[in-house]
């Protein structure tokens, strides 16, 4: 029996491997096709197996599921950039819709027994500034290709938990931060603007709302429920942590001691969502979740990992 974290190359899954590692008994298979969003770098001297599988791939995903016998798979494979599916979503269809279901199907064939899904609070749409923060009983309104394809996964795995028995849980999470994540988003793109000296682009007047994360307390806040959560059930996980694209990047320039000359507003992205927000009461009911690190904390520990790993 082993345990599977798909998308294990990429931001948040390496982040997860790096501690699941210290925590499960059973075998960890990280099953991910090396993307351009991911790096090896990121595990290769974590002691797991590494399984290179497009979740597309029928053919060879009922190979593995047959090899390793998967008690738990957590599910973070994806294709995550917004700015991407904008610009052609036929892939975010493939891995995060077609890909999602090949993994549910082959999880009844082999008889799994927890098919965590990762996804996204960005399935509940926008929300106005006066408006209160998403719980799991808001309606899905997803307002951008990545966030349809999510929502869309997301209805797949609760249908297999409803038509085929299969013990499921999803954590929709807000926007998280940290070492590993590729350069292409907001955060490590400032960072590598400034380090290099470069404009910082920021979508209109910067005036979009995000609640933000650090990766370690989303991995922490997955874990968790994976143990004290109930089967079939929805745990938002937020950061308790909103602030405008221009506050964020005004932070990480002081934090870095660089001029705001270097902040250049740009077009607005189509569609652009004004402001997410989650409520973790459910979270904190069941296993008394609350982020750990502030902003400023998280955001000195991501500026240091950049500098560190310039290449
Ligand atoms: P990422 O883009 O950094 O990593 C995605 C990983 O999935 C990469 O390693 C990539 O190689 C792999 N992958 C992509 N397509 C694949 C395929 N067809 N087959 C196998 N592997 C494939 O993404 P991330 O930011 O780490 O996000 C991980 C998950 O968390 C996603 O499901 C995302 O929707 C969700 N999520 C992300 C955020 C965020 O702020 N980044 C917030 C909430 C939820």
């Amino acid at each position: 029996m082993t345990i599977f974290v798909t998308g294990g190359a990429g931001f948040i899954g390496s982040n997860f491997l790096h501690q699941a590692v210290n925590l499960f008994s059973e075998k960890i298979v990280c099953v991910d096709n090396l993307s351009y969003a991911s790096d090896y770098e990121n595990i290769k001297n974590l002691p797991i197996e590494f399984c290179n599988l497009n979740i597309v791939d029928e053919y060879h995903g009922d190979y593995i599921f047959q090899k390793y016998k998967p008690k738990t798979i957590f599910h973070f494979a994806a294709e995550t950039h917004v700015d991407n599916s904008i610009k052609d979503c036929s892939k975010f269809i493939s891995t995060n819709i077609n890909g999602t279901t090949n993994l549910l199907r082959l999880s009844v064939k082999y008889d799994v027994e927890m098919f965590h899904h990762i996804s996204t609070d960005e399935v509940y749409g926008a929300l106005e500034l006066d408006e209160p923060a998403f719980t799991e009983n808001s309606p899905y309104n997803p307002q951008n290709p990545y966030a349809a394809s999510k929502a869309a996964s997301d209805h797949f795995v609760m249908s297999y938990h409803n038509t085929y028995g299969l013990p499921v849980m999803i954590t929709n999470c807000s926007n998280n931060y940290g070492p590993r994540q590729h350069r292409e988003k907001l955060i490590p793109k400032t960072i590598n603007n400034i380090l290099e000296g470069k404009k910082i682009p920021i979508y209109s007047q910067g005036e979009n709302i995000r609640d933000w994360i650090y990766v370690e307390d989303h991995c922490a806040g997955i874990l968790g429920i994976s143990y004290a959560g109930d089967v079939g059930q929805k745990y938002n996980i937020g950061g308790e942590c909103e602030m405008t694209n221009l506050e964020l990047v005004k932070m990480i320039i002081k934090l870095m001691n660089a001029s705001e000359d270097l902040i250049e507003f740009v077009d607005d992205r189509p569609g652009h969502d004004l402001r997410y927000a989650i409520d973790n009461a459910k979270i904190y009911k069941t296993i008394s979740f609350q982020p750990e690190f502030n902003i400023e904390d998280g955001l000195k520990k991501t500026i240091d990992w950049y500098e560190k790993n310039r290449d």
